[in-house]
């Protein structure tokens, strides 16, 4: 038997040849009914068909029309010749000693994308990619390094959700003790430059006839596009978070590149409106430590500042940078992290600092993705 390398988890899901124009994962409801009225279903029972369609896909998990027994033979065997349910190749399936788990996903053009889950004491977070790339170049980030390919579709951004509960054996979909119980589109890429498809994905996520998550447990972190932001709330009304990494707009520039078309000011001003937090959401700000960047005493003292006169409710993410090849920044010591974090939580803000997972499979965001092209790379040109 082959011995696989350390953290690689041999690959369970079909090699089904997906095909994206034929798939129905990805549809609303009444895209899928008027798919089967066009396959000739009679009109009257198309909502009703894709009603048990949509039951399968999302509630029980089904990966071909064959397992949906309570429709009939004859109507199985011509949603088979014309639509499809099934998976994308799955070309690395990877599970860390802290049980971190990372799948790497090519899509029919040669697109790979990467979704991790995180697996904590009382939740599971997955970590969803919105696009191929990003365009955006912030420094820290190793996605930032890969030019912008593609969007996603709707259909390849809830794929990522039924890849993972296809691995983690979770269908049908319990009510309780899930463990993927909390999506966070933190993955690869800016979710609110992809918005149409993003928006139509996380619908399809909160169905009470499918998977069936609440809103209140789906994260969508932007770098801020602060346009968006106002659409965000209004029309997902999922929970914000804000990749903010710095506190006054010479630093965060530098850093992002974004902020120089929206500058701290405008942003804290979409945070401070959104419509979330009138449910009395708090807003997360993400902030990731660079070693003599954004890391000092002031910085910490500014942030909670910033916060404050903005009224927004608000907590605080430390992230620890965590290396990767060819980064020009260092991680900050432990005492410097700590001492961070506590200047905060002293003024009344929670700020708790996000320990590194996966570190061993490469979970930080595009690093599998930019490895395993190196390594095919390698392997090209060594043959
Ligand atoms: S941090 Fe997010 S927005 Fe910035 S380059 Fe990376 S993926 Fe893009």
């Amino acid at each position: 038997m082959k011995t696989l390398p350390l953290g690689l988890e041999p690959v369970v899901a079909p090699r089904h040849t997906f095909d994206e124009n034929r798939s129905l994962i990805g549809l609303s409801h009444a895209e899928v009914a008027e798919k089967l009225k066009e396959i000739g279903v009679p009109e009257k029972q198309c909502r009703m068909r894709a009603q048990q369609i949509w039951h399968w896909i999302y509630f029980r998990g089904a990966k071909s029309f064959d397992e949906m027994s309570n429709i009939s033979k004859d109507m199985r065997a011509k949603l088979n010749q014309h639509f499809d349910v099934g998976r994308p190749e799955i070309t690395e399936a990877l599970i860390s000693t802290d049980g971190t788990r990372k799948w790497l996903m090519k899509f029919p053009d040669g697109q790979e994308v990467e979704t991790v889950f995180i697996p904590e004491e009382d939740r599971g977070t997955l970590c969803v990619s919105s696009q191929v790339g990003c365009t955006l170049t912030c420094t820290f980030c190793h996605t930032g390094t890969q030019r912008l390919v593609r969007n996603l579709t709707a259909t390849e951004i809830v794929m990522q959700l039924l890849v993972a509960r296809d691995y983690l054996n979770e269908w049908p979909s319990p009510s309780e003790g899930r463990l993927v119980s909390t999506i966070v589109l933190m993955g690869m890429g800016e979710p609110l430059y992809n918005f149409e498809n993003v928006k139509k994905a996380m619908h399809i996520v909160m169905d009470d006839n499918g998977i069936n998550l609440s809103r209140r447990r789906i994260t969508l972190s932007t770098s801020g596009v602060v346009p968006e932001i106002y659409r965000c709330g209004e029309e997902m009304g999922v929970n914000l978070a804000i990749s903010l990494h710095a506190v006054n707009d010479e630093t965060r520039t530098k850093i992002m590149p974004i902020n120089n078309k929206y500058p701290i000011d405008e942003l804290m001003t979409a945070c401070k409106n959104y419509a979330g937090i009138k449910n009395s959401r708090k807003i997360t700000f993400e902030y990731i430590l660079l070693k003599d960047v954004n890391d000092s005493d002031e910085d910490a003292l500014n942030l909670v500042k910033l916060i404050k006169d903005y009224k927004i409710p608000a907590k605080v993410n430390l992230i620890p940078f965590n290396p990767w090849p060819g980064s020009n920044y260092e991680r900050p010591s432990k005492s410097r992290v700590a001492k961070f974090s506590d200047l905060i939580f002293s003024r009344g803000i929670s700020a708790p600092i996000r320990t590194t997972r996966g570190e061993d499979i490469l979970a930080a965001c595009g690093q599998l993705k930019s490895e395993s092209e190196k390594a095919r790379k390698k392997l090209k040109t060594t043959h």
